[in-house]
């Protein structure tokens, strides 16, 4: 059985970046205001995800750490209209079963908080902790019982910007929640949770280049499947040599799509500017019928049920923006 969690746990948990991952999506899931992420060693030796959320009552923390619990979906139904960011109930028992984990929480207006831990998938009984309300959950010494696994990582530092791009993505995703990043003890980044993406934009790209984003205009949701589209993608003038500044995401879901990539670079190419890559922060808001996320269980591949009309309407989009501007 042990084998066979850590063989699961794989599908999960590649690398450090994958832990951060899961813990920040559970902080946003529990409705938190302020994250704090801080590592060591790329993540390897820590990985710590502190967050202000609605916390886990000390009776439900064994429920957190079991594998396929989640408080967040009870019915098939509800499949269909997933609106939370984790729905398997496998992330913390998979990290647990290759690694460290204590858990912290303390339930919003809860007088006392409570701890629970797990090593080489043995849990702890619960017993009381000091903390304050949300949650802190720490992940120490990932994969140092898996050496098969930490022979794949990659250096530490190139561990370390896994865990940094994707903390960008999230921090351009949530311009409402104020993210403290640190790595090796030193602040690497942190955004005021004013909820403006240009003020992110400023923070991760500099005042330069958030110079050169333009937004792309707002549409009205007259029709429901349609979707709703909003951002900022960079002006001719400005563009990079990978599609590292492409990022997109769906219901607020973080996503990878060749087919979003696609629509973007297409619009470029049809205004002519081909062989750059622009720079986009793309949020597509779609009703949850028309998507599937339930890919892969590491949820960074959706699915469109009209991917056409997705396309059009993101090259369309993409095309005005850049256009107006020309115009201007
Ligand atoms: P999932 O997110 O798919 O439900 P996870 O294994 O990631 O599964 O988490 C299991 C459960 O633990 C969640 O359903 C939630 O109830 C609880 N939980 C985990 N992290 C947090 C957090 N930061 N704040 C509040 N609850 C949490
Ligand atoms: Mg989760």
């Amino acid at each position: 059985p042990e084998v066979a969690a850590k063989i699961a746990a794989g599908e999960v948990v590649e690398r450090p970046a994958s832990v951060v991952k899961e813990l920040i999506e559970n902080s946003i899931d529990a409705g938190a205001s302020q994250i704090r992420v801080d590592l060591i060693r790329g993540g390897l030796q820590l990985i710590r995800v502190s967050d202000n959320g609605c916390g886990i009552p000390a009776e439900e923390l064994p429920l957190a750490l079991a594998r396929h619990a989640t408080s967040k979906v009870s019915t098939v139904e509800d499949l269909e209209s997933i609106r939370s960011l984790g729905f398997r109930g496998e992330a913390l028992a998979s990290i647990a079963a290759v690694a460290e984990v204590a858990l912290i929480s303390r339930p919003r207006g809860a007088l006392h908080s409570a701890q629970i831990s797990a090593c080489n998938g043995q849990i702890s009984a619960v017993s009381p902790a000091a903390s304050p309300e949300g949650t802190i959950v720490t992940v120490r010494n990932l994969f140092s019982a898996v050496p098969a696994r930490l022979k794949f990582l990659k250096s530490r530092q190139t561990e370390v910007s896994h865990c940094l791009h994707l903390l960008q993505q999230y921090a351009l995703a949530y311009p409402e929640i104020r993210f403290t990043v640190t790595s090796e003890g030193r602040e690497v980044f942190a955004t005021p949770g004013d909820g403006q993406l240009a003020t992110v934009l400023v923070q991760m790209y500099g005042p330069a280049v958030a110079r050169q984003m333009v937004p792309l205009s707002g549409q009205s949701a007259d029709d429901p499947e349609r979707p709703v589209i909003s951002g900022y993608v960079s002006r001719p003038a400005c563009y990079k040599s990978t599609r590292q500044y492409l990022s997109f995401f769906v219901n607020r879901r973080w996503v990878h799509s060749r087919l979003l990539i696609a629509a973007v670079e297409e619009a470029y190419r049809t205004l002519l500017l081909s062989g750059r890559h622009p720079l986009a922060v793309i949020n597509i808001q779609v009703d949850p019928s028309q998507i599937d996320v339930n890919v892969h269980p590491a949820k960074t591949e959706i699915r469109f049920l009209r991917e056409r009309r997705v396309y059009a309407e993101l090259m369309r989009a993409v095309r005005r923006a850049v256009l107006e501007e020309a115009e201007v």
